[in-house]
Parts: structure tokens; sequence; C-alpha cells
């Protein structure tokens, strides 16, 4: 089909029916997390007596918008959480994570990151800046500090260390644009484990971001007490055009409704005009979607692990969410794996991409994203920051067979036989 509809190779092709062979029965592993988490978020609907009626929305301030309360809930009984705010009003991952530390910290009181700096984008949430303009944790006299990773794995001594002293810890499950691997659900046990018996008080804090129904249950299964991520990766399931989400301990969860509205509004407002249908079908196809965005991770890693790329994960190595990261070493393979992404995109097909200055992070980022919901990662997406060693971070895939063709015509355009 790869030949026949788009003209690849007979060598390409035959590639590919050797990965696929390589990736059967990390694919069968797959689908049994698959259908586990289905059923598991079908219960949550069921349970909860989900109606179309809760599809409708509201206008105005929303005060007794059945459907949104009943999302909040759904959403915490899908990841095992005591209450959620599942909200069309999160901006970005990194507001739902600002507001989530702003809910959580006092002033005088420390952020601690258990694994080195956090994701690019909380830099600047974090730290104190110049002139105390920005509005950053250290502005309000927040305090930050970290455990850096020892020999690319969590530093179990040091956190316990300092943990005594802080007051959330800061546990990223992904990556982010670094070479550590991302932390499986067994890493979240031993880590807050280490944290609560220094310092029993400590709220742990995951950045779920990518980690969503990556396994068969999430972080607060393992110790954390609220995870936070985006809707426009895996919980929208794709269907989601905006939003983000906090879960967790409902005391927690309740800071940071007052945080997100105001104090005395919290939850009860924030309207959805345009209804909330998008929402709950987004989380009811999500971890159908995760799993295909999986599939075409494992694949893109063994591809490009057989053609002598440095990847991470290794193939068969154990996720803890949906990210390929392979090494190219020079600029030009990775700007042409890029185009070739880009190029294999239901949208956006013609799009050349090019790096720019993103607001919020300090190096040049080229993006390769034809995708429905703009910037949506849990499709078909490739992003690098224009540095040594190059590395590009591969994620999301809705559909195999395309993430299959893309991965396959990125592998010819970075050929040296071209
Ligand atoms: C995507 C992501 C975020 C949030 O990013 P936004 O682009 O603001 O949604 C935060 N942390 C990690 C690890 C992420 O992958």
């Amino acid at each position: 089909m790869f030949n026949e509809l788009f003209g690849l190779s007979g060598e390409l092709c035959a590639l590919d029916k050797e990965i696929m062979r390589e990736c059967a029965e990390g694919f069968a592993a797959v689908d049994g997390v698959r259908d586990y988490n289905q059923l598991k978020v079908l219960k949550a609907f069921a349970e909860n007596g989900v109606g179309a009626h809760h599809f409708a929305g509201s206008t105005g301030y929303g005060y007794g918008d059945a459907g949104r309360d009943l999302l909040d809930r759904v959403f915490a009984a899908a990841v095992g959480a005591d209450d959620a705010l599942c909200r069309a009003q999160f901006m970005s991952g990194t507001h739902a994570l600002t507001v989530a530390l702003f809910g959580l910290l006092r002033s005088g009181d420390t952020l601690l990151a258990a694994c080195g700096a956090p994701y690019d984008t909380l830099a600047s949430v974090i730290q104190k800046s110049e002139g105390g303009a920005l509005g950053s944790l250290g502005d309000f006299g927040i305090s930050y500090d970290e455990a850096p990773l020892k020999g690319g794995e969590p530093d179990l001594e040091l956190i316990a260390q300092k943990a005594e002293s802080a007051s959330v810890l800061l546990v990223q499950r992904s990556r982010g644009y670094s070479a550590r691997r991302a932390l499986t659900c067994a890493d979240f046990e031993r880590i807050s484990r280490a944290a609560k018996a220094a310092n029993p008080e400590i709220i742990v804090m995951a950045d779920n971001c990518y980690g969503e129904f990556v396994e068969k249950t999430e972080p607060l299964a393992h110790g954390a007490d609220i995870i936070v991520g985006s809707l426009i990766k895996n919980p929208g399931g794709a269907i989601a055009q905006t939003g983000g989400y906090i879960a967790g301990r409902a005391d927690l969860v309740e800071r940071c409704a007052n945080r997100l509205t105001a104090p005395g509004t919290g939850r009860e407002i924030g309207s959805n005009p345009l209804g909330l249908r998008e929402l709950y079908l987004g989380l009811y196809l999500a971890p159908q979607i995760v799993a295909e965005a999986l599939k075409s991770a494992r694949y893109a890693s063994a591809l490009f692990s057989r053609m002598g790329y440095e990847v991470s994960p290794a193939p068969d190595e154990a996720r803890g969410d949906i990210i390929t990261a392979v090494t190219f070493g020079e600029p030009g393979k990775l700007e042409r794996a890029c185009a070739a992404i880009q190029r294999s995109s239901p949208i956006d097909s013609r799009a050349v991409p090019e790096a720019w200055e993103m607001p919020g992070y300090n190096d040049k980022i080229i993006m390769a994203a034809g995708a429905f919901t703009c910037g949506s990662s849990i499709e078909l997406s490739c992003d690098a920051p224009m540095r040594e060693p190059y590395r590009a971070y591969f994620q999301g895939g809705i559909s195999l067979a395309a993430s299959r063709l893309a991965y396959l015509r990125a592998a010819e355009a970075i050929s040296d036989r071209r």
C-alpha cells in the first residue's frame, strides 16, 4: 500500500514488514493496556450516569452547568482521583501546572523538583524574575530547589534529604526536552515513598503530560497526591480542542479551583458556550488513541534504531509516555526528518517546518505538526530544540498506518544514499 499510494520503494516496504513483525509482541501488550483502560473509562461514564443532556453547555457565568460538574467527576473516576477539574478554561498544560503550583504553594514555601530542571516553559513560572514584573513563584516569595538526576536516574537519597524542607515535590513523568527516560508508575511509587518518609506532609504533584493511559493506573495510585496535564495531549483523545486538568486529593483540587477562578467562586463558575460533547467523547476515546500513539512510538523506536540512530526508549523498554527521542547528530537530518513528517500529515502537508523562537523556550524550536487541533501533540508531531545533539522528539499518532508512512518517509529522507 505504501508503494501503490505513495510510491515508496520496495526496500522501504520490506523494511516496514520487518519492523511490524518485530513490534508484534509489543503491540499486543499495548492492546492489553488499552482494553483495560477503555473499560475503566466506560465504567466511569456509566456509573456517573452521563446523558446526552450533559453535552449542552452553558453561557455567562456558567452557574449550575451540570455537564461541567459531571465531567469533573467522570474524569476523576477515570484517573482514580477523589476529585478533578477537567476544564476548557485551562489554556495549556503549562497554564494548568501554573494554576496548580500557585494553588498549592504559599509565600515562604519551597517547591522541590524531583528530577532536575522541569519542562522548559516552567522555568519562567518558577524563578524569581528581574524586577519582579513577571509574577513568577519567586516574585511571591516561593523558593525553588531541585534534586538533579544521578546517573540519569532519580536520586532518591537526595530527594528525601531535600524533601524535609519542601512543601511540594514536582515530579515530571515525561522527559520534556531532556535525555532522561520517562518515569513509570513504579518510579512514582519509589519517589513518593522516599519523599514522604522524610516529610509526611509533602504534596507530591505529578506533571502527568503525555503519561495518561499509558499504564493501567495513573501516578495517583502510586503515591502522587495530585496530577496535572493537557487535554490536547493524551486525555483529550485528539477530540478536545483545548483544555487541561488537575486531579487528585479533594482538598488540593479545591485550592486549585480557587486559583483558577477566584476564591469564593472556585469550581462553581466557567461556562461552556460550545457545549461539552467533545470533552466527553475525547475522554472516552483516549485509551484507544493513546494506544495508537504508543504503537507509533514503538514503531519509530524500532525503525530508527535499526537504522543505527540512538533512540530512547529502546523498542522493548518499558514506557512511561508516548515520546520517542531520536538523536540525529546534525541539523540537516533533523530538518529533513521534520519535513517528511509534515509532508505526511493530513493537515498542512504543504507547509515546510522552520525553526523559530517559540514563547517560553530558550532555544529555537523546529516543529513538524499537521494536526486537526493546532499544537496538539497526541496527533503525530515532531519537535526539537535546534541545539546539540540535534535530538528529535517524536510523539503522538492517532493512526498507526499514517504514522508508519510518515516514519518511513523520514527514514528515506535521512538515508545517506539519497
Ligand atoms: C507538554 C508538556 C507540558 C505543558 O506544555 P503546554 O505546551 O503548555 O501544554 C508540561 N510538561 C511536559 C512534560 C509536557 O510534555
